[in-house]
């Protein structure tokens, strides 16, 4: 029988790759201009780094994660987000001792045990960053801003972006109050898993996905009516320096985010369909971990549901050619050859196929216009003997004639 890959995991076969190198290329260059370095951590980590860094009373830590005993009887975790390790990674290297502020991104997979559906799987990607070491507003709006220039370049235009401000240790106990006094009255319709957060996490009942839940929270008060003096002229300095680059945003006081460490701002980027990106700012984590005491700022932005945005606004991704020249061949000695100069062509950077099927020269032919070859040439007795090469071009027909031993004129006219 056949076996079928795991529900909510995708391949990823050659004919989609090539959205992904594109996809990746974009962020990793308007990153490097950012002057934001790449990460790479561990596909898994100890269990405990989530229980800390992601919150007991979230989503992820309470229904999703892939955690297994390994052979050591240690709890292993297969990353469901990037910030913990990445946080963890910071801490065990030591970069807190190096100049600040320490820029980062990472193109990772995340796992997470999820009910599938559109834009969610139990494998997916995520491109994220973390900003480490500064309090200041405009790292805040910096790292947005990094967030919506991608996507710009990627030419989408369908996103907007939410903001909010989560407030601090300082000001969001007296918020966590009011609302547990406006909760009280419809504990009783609350969802099981949001009667246990009502103690432990209040706000976290906001973002709850039952219906009945987002009944009561719809008339919930709001953070921002609670939050500090310094909380909110750091939020009015973010929206500040969000305007000098004129970022349109709207100020969302119902969004507080999946995860339990965010501190100020807080934002999403989103479409009809789903959130696409989601970040903000985590003052606290950092020391969570074991870290020293630093301000943070990232987001994580999915790529998957990135590619269907692309795809639903119809925006084509550009995809290179695979064959630049086809060499068909007649005889043996003539493959040989064929074989050779095709090794030769590879070296410089000349994509060259020749055949592997024991074709025809017509279905030769046939094969190289299916594969879309840029140029095909037929090498044959005579062509040996003059030494010379005919390349024609399949956009038009027309015909090159080259020298045989001249490789890097028949690059030049390929390319
Ligand atoms: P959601 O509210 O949709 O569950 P989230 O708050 O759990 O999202 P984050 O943990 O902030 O999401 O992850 C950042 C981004 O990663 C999301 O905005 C989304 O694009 C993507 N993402 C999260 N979970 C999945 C999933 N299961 N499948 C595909 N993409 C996902
Ligand atoms: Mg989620």
């Amino acid at each position: 029988m056949e076996i079928q890959a795991p529900k909510g995991t995708k391949d990823m076969p050659p004919q989609d790759a090539y959205k992904w190198h594109y996809v990746e290329g974009v962020l990793r260059d308007v990153s490097k201009s950012y002057g934001v370095r790449e990460i790479r951590t561990p596909m898994f980590e100890h269990t405990e780094l989530f229980l800390r860094g992601v919150g007991e009373t979230t989503d992820i830590v309470q229904k999703e994660m892939y955690t297994f005993n390994d052979k050591g009887d240690r709890s292993i975790t297969l990353k469901p987000e990037g910030t913990a390790p990445t946080v963890r990674a910071f801490i065990e290297n030591r970069l807190f001792n190096e100049a600040q502020p320490t820029k980062l991104y990472y193109i990772i997979p995340c796992f997470r045990y999820e009910n599938v559906q559109k834009g969610r799987l139990r494998q997916f990607h995520q491109y994220g960053v973390e900003v480490f070491g500064s309090k200041e507003a405009s790292i805040d709006a910096e790292v947005i801003s990094l967030a919506m220039e991608s996507l710009k370049k990627l030419g989408l235009k369908s996103l907007s972006l939410n903001i909010n401000n989560l407030g601090c240790p300082k000001c969001r106990p007296k918020y966590n109050e009011a609302l547990k006094r406006y909760l009280e009255e419809n504990y009783d319709n609350l969802c099981g898993i949001c009667k246990t957060r009502f103690e432990k996490n209040p706000m976290r009942i906001l973002d709850c996905k039952e219906k009945s839940c987002n009944e009561i929270t719809k008339h919930a008060p709001i953070i921002l009516d609670y939050i500090c003096e310094e909380c909110d002229s750091h939020f009015t300095e973010v929206k500040n320096y969000l305007d000098a680059l004129k970022i349109q945003y709207k100020v969302d006081p119902g969004i507080v985010r999946g995860l339990d460490y965010y501190t100020k701002t807080i934002f999403e980027i989103l479409n009809d369909d789903f959130t696409v990106c989601g970040g903000g700012r985590y003052d606290k984590l950092i020391e969570e971990i074991g870290g020293p005491e630093m301000p943070a700022v990232g987001f994580g932005l999915g790529l998957e549901r990135l590619i269907m945005t692309l795809e639903k606004e119809g925006i084509e991704i550009p995809n290179e050619g695979l064959v630049d020249l086809y060499i068909g061949a007649r005889g043996e000695a003539a493959k040989t050859s064929a074989f050779v100069l095709a090794n030769k062509l590879r070296a410089i950077g000349i994509k060259t196929e020749i055949n592997h099927m024991g074709r025809s020269i017509k279905a030769e032919m046939k094969y190289a216009n299916k594969i879309g070859s840029a140029f095909t040439t037929i090498l044959g007795d005579d062509e040996l003997q003059n030494k010379t090469l005919k390349l024609k071009r399949m956009s038009d027909g027309e015909q090159f004639e080259v020298s045989l031993d001249n490789i890097e004129e028949i690059a030049k006219l390929v390319k």
